[in-house]
């Protein structure tokens, strides 16, 4: 057992690709805990051979995730430490985990996350898109219809979307991607932190057209991005008309404040925001 005298269950992420990505905290916790709950049992054993361990593992995947959940408990009232990982990168993230997760934090037990690789972390740090605000969707439905349906569902949405595919539905993805979002900016990271690592620009049709040329585009694992929806037209038209509001009740000599707070609750949005437009127009009237 580590950290402390409390066992814990261990939430480690491991590589998505590049070994060396694998943090020293998760090669220690590793080689210390009593057992690994890992997704594929083969998978993880090559990684543990390639550090040198050799610890008792169990598999832990969709099909067996609740039933585990009295078994890996037990170790921990046993005051034994487990391990959780997945193939790659961080578990529960379209990873198996999450009942186990819920279930022992449930009965108030100790979890402790050991961070790590993320895709979709990965690849938005270096794709250039806005990152303050962004929605992940995991992998979209595989059938066309539901995978339309719930690009529909986002396609109002104004910050980045991302969504994880593979190299069997890309082509499909990319084509609702064109039909229901048309001309937006699209940023696919493939093989990240691997030898052809490779991000690629466009439109979802240049997309297309790239790997139609270029077959290898095609292989491997994606991190599909997308940028936000441009803002709005009826944001635009309540500016217009939060302004005239306000230039209406600056004139009548009420302040800055008060003004920004009647746009917000007549035409909605953040006070602070309003604030800033409100002391804009009452400094090009002095
Ligand atoms: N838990 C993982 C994580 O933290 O990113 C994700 C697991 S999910 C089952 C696998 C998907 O993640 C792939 O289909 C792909 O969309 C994405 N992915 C994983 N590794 C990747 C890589 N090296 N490059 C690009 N995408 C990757």
């Amino acid at each position: 057992m580590s950290n402390g005298n409390v066992a814990s269950l261990y939430v480690v992420a491991t590589p998505i690709g590049n070994l060396e990505d694998l943090s020293s905290r998760a090669a220690r916790l590793l080689g210390e805990v009593a057992v690994i709950a890992a997704e594929d049992t083969r998978h993880t054993g090559r990684l543990l051979r390639h550090l040198g361990l050799s610890v008792p593992m169990l598999s832990l995947h969709e099909h067996n995730e609740a039933a585990r959940v009295e078994q890996l408990d037990a170790r921990l009232v046993a005051g034994e430490s487990v391990a959780l990982v997945s193939d790659a990168g961080t578990p529960l993230i379209s990873d198996p985990g999450f009942v186990l997760v819920r279930e022992l934090r449930a009965r108030g037990r100790r979890i402790v996350p050991v961070p790590g690789a993320c895709a979709l972390v990965a690849a938005l740090s270096a794709a250039g898109l806005p990152t303050d605000r962004f929605t992940f969707q995991g992998f979209l439905p595989a059938k066309g219809a539901g995978r339309r349906g719930r690009l529909e569902l986002l396609a109002a949405r104004e910050e980045t979307l991302v969504f994880y595919e593979s190299p069997h539905r890309i082509r499909d993805t990319l084509t609702d991607l064109a039909t229901v979002l048309g001309e937006r900016r699209l940023v696919l990271a493939r093989e990240l932190t691997k030898t052809f690592e490779t991000f690629l620009d466009g439109s979802a049709a240049e997309l297309l057209i790239r790997m139609e040329v270029d077959p290898d585009q095609v292989r491997g694992e994606f991190v599909v991005m997308v940028a936000g929806a441009p803002p709005r037209e009826e944001d635009e038209a309540a500016v217009v008309e939060g302004e005239a509001l306000m230039a209406a009740l600056l004139a009548e000599g009420v302040g800055v404040k008060q003004v920004a707070a009647v746009a917000s609750r007549v035409l909605g949005g953040a006070k602070k925001v309003w604030y800033a437009r409100a002391q804009a127009l009452k400094d090009m009237s002095v």
